[in-house]
């Protein structure tokens, strides 16, 4: 039986991309009308879909919100292991949709504090989320065109389709207006540029769907674009750092106010869910991602300062129904 109603799925809630125990990297699913919707691949999110009991052979849509590894990693592994189900009785199943940031017009530079020594890849030193699909496909050819010789396996050239999202160069001082990323039996999906640092494009993606809906920050510091993309949301899923815990914990200088310049702190995130009007907020992408390093009280207690909805600190594998389902 297909479950019908909309449900959020937190699949891994760690931050940042060295792998800590207890916490699985940065991914979260939105299930919607059985289809599959994967918010960020990051570290075990092929595991922590399986763990959440669901269907590859549903997932629809993948959506990047930017493209560092911590939030790409295991795209790979999600486009790659689940191949051989992506198949019916009358053919393949249609193609996973990657959506995500394309070439930023420039490679960004370096300063006196952070610079490059060595340009990997220099002919394309800042590939997109098309060039990032081609090539996990050029890399593991030798998987797709031969173990099919082995194994029955549907048409590799089914698997998946890529699209790079063309957000709009923003005016600055005037708010952004989303892009529409996806419109498609009833799923509807907008995105907005958001601030993090040097990753340019980074993205927030908002998804409409008949039950309600949930916006997801992506990696941003407070945006007042992301702010409107989340306005009267029922849920926010919004990463979260705790600047304080990095300074206690040997951060200072130009490294810490780097960080600052990336992130969201736990001190501003409550007031980022009530500008925005949402009915709950659900902190993910913790930073510093241990387990132990902060209680889940704790994140929720600070989180929660200035916001008048509900707030809940996410961990892997944690669920919700959109109130839209409940009802009926
Ligand atoms: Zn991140």
């Amino acid at each position: 039986m297909v479950c019908m109603a909309t449900e959020l799925v937190l699949l891994g809630t760690a931050g940042a991309p060295l792998p800590v125990p207890g916490r699985a990297g940065i991914s979260s699913a939105l299930v919607v009308d059985g289809r599959v919707f994967v918010i960020d691949c990051g570290r075990g999110t092929p595991s922590g879909f399986a763990d959440a009991r669901l269907d590859f052979a549903r997932l629809d849509g993948v959506f990047l919100s930017h493209l560092h590894a911590d939030h790409t990693g295991d795209l790979a592994g999600l486009l790659l292991y689940p191949w051989g189900v992506r198949v019916r009785p009358d053919g393949p199943v249609p193609p996973v949709r990657v959506y995500g940031p394309g070439r930023p017009a420039q490679v960004p530079a370096g300063d006196a504090d952070f610079r490059r020594q060595t340009t990997i890849h220099p002919e394309l030193p800042a590939p997109g989320t098309t060039d990032l699909v081609g090539h996990i496909l050029a890399g593991y050819a030798y998987h797709l065109n031969v173990m099919p010789l082995d194994a029955a396996m549907p048409d590799p050239g089914r698997l998946v389709r890529a699209t790079d999202i063309a957000v709009p160069a923003g005016t600055p001082g005037q708010p952004q207006v989303p892009t529409v990323v996806l419109d498609d039996r009833g799923v509807q999906v907008r995105a907005v540029a958001v601030t993090h640092g040097h990753a340019v494009p980074a993205l927030a993606y908002r998804f409409d769907t008949a039950d309600g809906s949930v916006v997801f920050s992506g990696d941003t510091t407070v945006n007042d674009d992301l702010i409107a993309l989340a306005r009267g949301a029922d849920i926010l899923v919004h990463h979260v750092a705790d600047l304080g815990y990095l300074q206690r914990h040997g951060w200072a200088g130009a490294a810490l106010d780097r960080m600052a310049g990336l992130h969201t702190d736990v001190t501003e995130v409550g007031e980022v869910a009530e500008r925005a009007g949402v009915g709950e907020l659900i902190l993910s992408h913790y930073l510093p991602a241990e387990p132990g390093a902060v209680s889940e009280q704790d994140w929720v207690k600070r989180a929660g300062l200035g916001f008048s909805g509900r707030t809940t600190a996410g961990r892997d594998g944690l669920r919700r129904t959109l109130p839209g389902a409940e009802e009926r």
